[in-house]
């Protein structure tokens, strides 16, 4: 039986003579194939496009691979790796998917015939010459963006922390100082806008440009500003001589471009995290107190550990003038205690309400707890910091990156072994996979390695905002009244039966548990209670 062939062309059709060179290379292909007797022709695929946009029509390249598919083919002609496809690597990838299916392609220019002894080879060869290739695009590309980001600073806004010199941004102390005291002062110690302006404002702290003061659009704006981690967010706008000129849609389009650890941050991505957790935050809440009465400390932030409800504030006025006032599950207050309704479901809640003044009485005595055993604390949480750097230092990667850079030396050794004629073509292939094999298990535990040790540095990272954050609360128990500490501490309640809590707050980094017992009627209550171990 014959072998079934096919051809694959792509040209160009933006100048004339190359529409008539598709004829002539459906003619060369055409010949190709009908002058050797044991093949028997098929079709000749043609795409025409613009070569490197968008707008490249790749219908004939589809309709040829369905055919291959249906096992209308078994062998494809094409002129060289690198127009079969986009890019060599994609056209490897087409190619070893046609072997797969038992579909060879000859590619005439490049000497290539896929289903050779050394075919495989010879595309691992390529393959590797792609990588490179790849490689090159990727670094255009960045320069490209180190370009673009040179003229958006060099005509921008200036950005206080930074010195830009010769469109790279470099560090500047001593406004980087302040850049993490504002940092610190939002989200460590939990202070507003309003207040970081005027006390700057009034520790007599200039801003970059002496006509701007201190204000709270530019703390927020300062805030939100994704250079301070050292990321860079940039627009990228599609000119529409880029692409096909046709293409009018894409006149004015614009991307954003976010390029992760682009330059030096000056403060940890931790912080930043945090920070743009706080932001959306605080807005929220600010949005949530327009709506709702937003008065007490613990507004919104109960929550039924039984049900998963959020506890609700009841008041009532006493007898005796005072007002009392209680929270309660929600779910608890809307249906009462655990039952099953007329539709047969479960409703209600068994867990109890908790007087507002005994939950104060509680906090106001956790946090002096914390405050009494700061040093203690603080050490546990340094040495924990200890222990991670220190297996962030023990786990380099240094040693597998050598394996590696040896791999890569070995399968030179062996392809230029194989051109010397010491080994065969079939040796170097199996040291050639070998090789390769080893190298994927190399690449794989590098990334492990990598991902353990910015996880650990990190989790260091973290454990320092609650060291800072002990620290500043110190402050704040000396200085406010305890409405407003609550506040800025706690994070969340989340409240069980048999009197157990769970207190999240902002300076530790696990909840405290603890039970708890009260007396006391009136306004007049005396609170004890006990850590429960986790
Ligand atoms: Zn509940």
């Amino acid at each position: 039986m014959k072998v079934k062939v096919g051809a694959y062309c792509r040209v160009s059709t933006e100048k004339d003579d190359q529409v008539n060179s598709l004829q002539s290379q459906k003619k060369y292909f055409e010949e190709y194939i009908r002058n050797n007797p044991d093949w028997e022709f098929v079709d000749i695929y043609a795409d025409e496009g613009i070569s490197g946009t968008q707008a490249e029509n790749r219908m004939e390249f589809q309709r040829m691979i369905s055919d291959a598919k249906n096992k209308r083919l078994d062998l494809i002609l094409t002129k060289e790796i690198s127009r079969f496809a986009r890019n060599t690597k994609i056209s490897i990838d087409y190619t070893r998917m046609l072997k797969e299916l038992g579909v060879g392609v000859i590619f005439i220019n490049d000497n290539i015939n896929t289903l050779d002894g050394d075919g495989e080879l010879r595309l691992t060869i390529m393959s590797a010459i792609a990588q490179d290739e790849s490689r090159k695009t990727s670094e255009r590309v960045k320069w490209g963006q180190k370009r673009r980001m040179e003229q958006g600073v060099v005509f921008g806004r200036e950005l206080f922390g930074y010195n830009l010199y010769k469109g790279a941004l470099t560090v500047n102390e001593e406004e980087a100082e302040i850049v993490r005291l504002i940092f610190h002062k939002y989200t460590i110690e939990g202070k507003g806008t309003h207040v970081i302006a005027r006390e700057l404002y009034e520790d007599n702290i200039q801003t970059k440009s002496y006509k701007n003061r201190w204000s709270n659009t530019v703390i927020l704006r300062l805030l939100k500003n994704e250079k301070y981690v050292g990321d860079l967010a940039q627009k990228k706008t599609i000119t529409p001589n880029y692409l096909n000129h046709k293409k009018k849609y894409n006149r004015g389009e614009e991307e954003i471009v976010y390029i992760k650890n682009h330059h030096t941050p000056i403060i940890s991505r931790e912080l930043w995290d945090e920070t743009q957790e706080q932001l959306s935050q605080r807005s929220a809440s600010k949005e949530q107190k327009s709506k709702y009465s937003n008065k007490y400390w613990c507004s919104g932030k109960l929550l039924c550990g039984e049900c998963g409800s959020k506890f609700v504030g009841r008041s009532k006025k006493l007898k005796n003038g005072e007002v009392y006032k209680a929270w309660r599950c929600s779910h608890a207050r809307s249906y009462g205690s655990i039952k099953i309704d007329v539709n047969g479901n479960q409703v209600g809640c068994n867990n109890k309400s908790i007087n507002h003044i005994v939950l104060g009485k509680i906090v106001k005595s956790v946090l002096y707890s914390i405050n009494s055993n700061k040093e203690k604390i603080i050490s546990e949480l340094v040495s924990e910091i200890r222990k991670l750097n220190k297996l962030t230092d023990i786990k380099s990667t240094d040693s597998f990156t050598r394996k590696i850079e040896d791999l890569n030396r070995k399968k030179q050794e062996v392809i230029n072994l194989m051109l010397e004629g010491s080994i065969s073509k079939d040796d170097m292939v199996l040291m050639n996979k070998r090789y390769d094999f080893e190298m994927n298990k190399v690449k794989t535990d590098i990334k492990h390695i990598e991902d353990i040790n910015l996880i650990n540095s990190g989790n260091a990272d973290k454990l320092q905002i609650y060291i800072d954050r002990i620290n500043s609360l110190v402050n704040q128990i000396e200085g406010k009244d305890s409405e407003e500490v609550f506040k800025l501490t706690v994070k969340k309640v989340t409240l069980f039966k048999n009197n157990l809590l769970e207190l999240y707050l902002t300076c530790m980094p696990e909840p405290i548990k603890l039970k708890y017992r009260s007396k006391g009627k009136n306004g007049n209550y005396s609170v004890e209670y006990s850590f429960m171990d986790n």
